[in-house]
């Protein structure tokens, strides 16, 4: 009797503990994109590394369809638009609807509702799918104004490349010296970068676009773990967007053994991200991406070995939907077939953000 009694409490607690997960909202949310990351590119990655990938923990998992308001294959700056802004627009723009309106990014919103925020890329900061959650300007080519976009936000933390749009400018202006009036602290290096425990904190690690794996190393999940240390800090919650930028670069490249380097070091900073989001407990954690590159497929290969008969069938992106994978609170909502521009409603629901 005793036992059963027991049982039974322990059963209640264990059904009353799933019902609250189920019906919890996240404070914190953090967003990953693997720029050009399909299936793909995904399963290569998973098969290089023995048929395993982090991202295989998420719980929830679907597909977002990429076209944008004038093409059905769309390009990084309306595809992080789309994600960013929860809009359609034109290739090519960036943070702006078709008619040349800016319209407020979910990092903005956020910023705005005093949560900390936050961007890592693999690129410079000022390339396309980091510029869609702070900057709005008609040309994804226009680095220098972007840049500029940087300081007319209270972004908490960005870290990545692009050094000389914040320094060595046409308009003669320094962004760095700008910046440091309002308190950042900018620094260099990775090492610096995890040094910075609190405040705000601006990384610029390379003149221009960040080199590619291997030789970047570990600054991509360095460099993301190091922002969650800093975001964390504030009791109200946080939005991070981290970048596997380089995924698209080498399905431009037709590079599908590089496909693999990237994809592995995007899986490895997903890892990182997903389990402070399981000590955490109110984090939701979102992987997906803006597009597919390449068109590639694998015909042929072996688990544990790169050595794959891969098959790309153009140079630039293809019009499929990719995955989008999602675990923690909330992560119920990102299942089945989505618009690239339901990402941002769902999580200014989820966040409780007030426009
Ligand atoms: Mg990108
Ligand atoms: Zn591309």
């Amino acid at each position: 009797m005793k036992i059963n009694k027991n049982l039974s409490v322990l059963f209640f607690l264990i059904i009353f503990s799933q019902v609250g997960f189920a019906q919890k909202s996240p404070k914190k949310v953090i967003f990953l994109i693997g720029d050009g990351m399909g299936i793909a590119q995904v399963y290569s990655g998973m098969v290089a590394n023995g048929n395993k990938l982090n991202l295989e923990q998420c719980t929830y998992s679907g597909f977002s369809k990429t076209y944008s308001s004038n093409n059905f294959t769309t390009d990084s700056g309306a595809g992080g638009t789309a994600l960013a802004c929860g809009v359609k627009t034109k290739n090519g723009m960036i943070g702006m609807n078709p008619d040349s309106v800016a319209v407020e990014s979910i990092l903005e919103l956020a910023e705005k509702n005093k949560l900390s925020t936050g961007i890592v890329v693999a690129c410079a900061v000022t390339h396309a799918t980091p510029a869609s959650y702070i900057a709005h300007q008609v040309n994804r080519n226009m680095y220098e104004e972007i840049a500029t976009d940087y300081l007319k936000t209270d972004i908490d933390v960005f870290i990545g490349g692009g050094k000389k749009y914040f320094e060595d400018r046409t308009d003669g202006r320094n962004l760095t010296t700008e910046l440091k009036a309002k308190n950042y602290n900018v620094v260099y290096n990775i090492d610096d970068v995890k040094a910075v425990k609190s405040g705000k904190l601006v990384g610029l690690l390379y003149d221009d676009q960040n080199p590619n794996m291997p030789e970047r190393g570990d600054m991509l999940p360095d460099a993301t773990m190091a922002a969650i240390d800093i975001l964390d800090n504030n009791k109200k919650g946080f939005f991070l967007m981290v970048e596997g930028s380089q995924i698209d670069w080498a399905g431009h490249d037709n590079n599908a053994k590089q496909v693999v380097k990237e994809m592995l070091d995007f899986d490895k900073t997903i890892g990182k991200v997903l389990d402070f989001a399981k000590k955490d407990g109110n984090t939701l954690v979102i992987i997906t991406a803006d597009h597919e590159t390449g068109g590639m497929t694998i015909l042929k290969g072996k688990m544990g070995s790169d050595e794959m008969n891969v098959v790309f069938t153009t140079k630039n992106h293809s019009g499929v939907p990719v995955p989008v994978f999602a675990y923690g609170p909330g992560a119920e909502k990102f299942t089945g077939f989505m618009e690239n521009i339901s990402f941002k409603p769902k999580l200014e629901k989820l966040l409780k953000l007030k426009k």
